[in-house]
């Protein structure tokens, strides 16, 4: 079984590939930035937009994909970030739903964000009205529209965290700025929520998702205040934060929670985050990349 994998560069697709190899499948990795071959992992380096005919022709045959390739980042206000998000999330994604085959199951990365956050503490559910507040999250929204009428699996990932975390992304954020004695920067209050999954149950979930169909969350539906997660930088690098709240963009959810039922009916079983444990393993890895860098 051969299964294809987009954005396996990345932090997800890069737990997901290995838990994948792990498995016994034999995976090929689509990405624009370079990675190194291993046993069991063809690596195709390329962008989705440029037709390239090895890429075509991984698509055209693979079992099964995961498009996980994109434009992360809520609060990305960037120069051109815009058109980034249209061509990576939206253009990308076309163009990869129109080679694999329709009867060949695909996992697509959607996110959190079109729900616009928890209201009222309650959590989101599949069956909400979207409400995309920015640019990413409409960018996402317009994605799950071009999966209509397919077997497709629309995963909205909550926060994921844990080794490799993108660097914009807000425990990567708070680690440098506590190793560098800068404040933490927190946006809007300390008692807002994220749910959190582990990077890699998230690999293991969407694993497990596969030959699944539909919209389905991947979070724990367990809130952890960002008071709680600035504590857990401060226990892991045993340093003394500071804190420095300022407004929250607009684009930024208050809180989020999923709600995780659809996803325990459809994989048996629901991601835990221990918080302290993976910050811990997020440190150690962003140790290990700077000391090999
Ligand atoms: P990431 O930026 O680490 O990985 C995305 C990868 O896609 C990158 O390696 C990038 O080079 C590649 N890519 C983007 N556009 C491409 C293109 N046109 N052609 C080839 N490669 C391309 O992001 P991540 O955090 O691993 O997220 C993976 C997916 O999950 C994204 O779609 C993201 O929007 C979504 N998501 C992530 C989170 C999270 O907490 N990390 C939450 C919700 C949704």
């Amino acid at each position: 079984m051969t299964v294809v994998v987009t954005g396996s560069a990345g932090f997800i697709g890069r737990a997901l590939t290995a838990t994948l190899l792990a498995a016994g499948r034999t995976v090929i990795g689509v990405d624009r930035v370079p990675q190194p071959p291993r046993p069991g992992l063809t690596v195709l380096t390329a962008d989705l937009l440029d037709d390239d005919e090895l890429v075509r022709a991984a698509l055209e045959a693979a079992d099964a994909v995961y498009h996980l390739a994109g434009c992360p980042g809520v609060r990305d206000d960037s120069p051109g970030i815009a058109w980034r998000r249209h061509r990576d999330n939206v253009l990308a994604g076309a163009r990869v739903l129109a080679a694999v085959p329709r009867r060949v199951p695909v996992v697509v990365a959607s996110s959190s964000s079109v729900y616009g956050g928890a209201r009222h503490g309650r959590p989101s559910a599949e069956t909400d009205r979207l409400r995309p507040l920015g640019g990413y999250a409409r960018s996402k929204a317009r994605l799950e529209a071009l999966c209509a009428g397919r077997q497709a699996t629309i995963v909205r990932p909550f926060t994921v965290a844990g080794e490799g975390q993108r660097a914009d992304m807000a425990l990567a954020v708070w680690l440098e700025a506590a190793l560098a004695g800068r404040p933490l920067r927190v946006l809007g209050s300390l008692e807002r929520t994220r749910d959190v999954t582990d990077v890699r149950q998230a690999a293991r979930a969407l694993v497990d998702l596969m030959g699944t169909r539909g919209v389905v969350n991947l979070g724990t539906g367990r809130g952890h205040s960002l008071r709680s997660m600035a504590a857990a930088v401060a226990a892991v690098t045993g340093t003394e934060v500071r804190l420095a709240v300022e407004a929250a963009p607009r684009a930024e959810p208050g809180d989020s929670l999923a709600d995780t039922r659809r996803l325990r009916s459809l994989i048996g079983w629901t991601p835990e985050t221990d918080l302290l444990d993976v910050v811990r393993r997020q440190h150690a890895a962003s140790g290990v990349l700077a000391g090999a860098a």
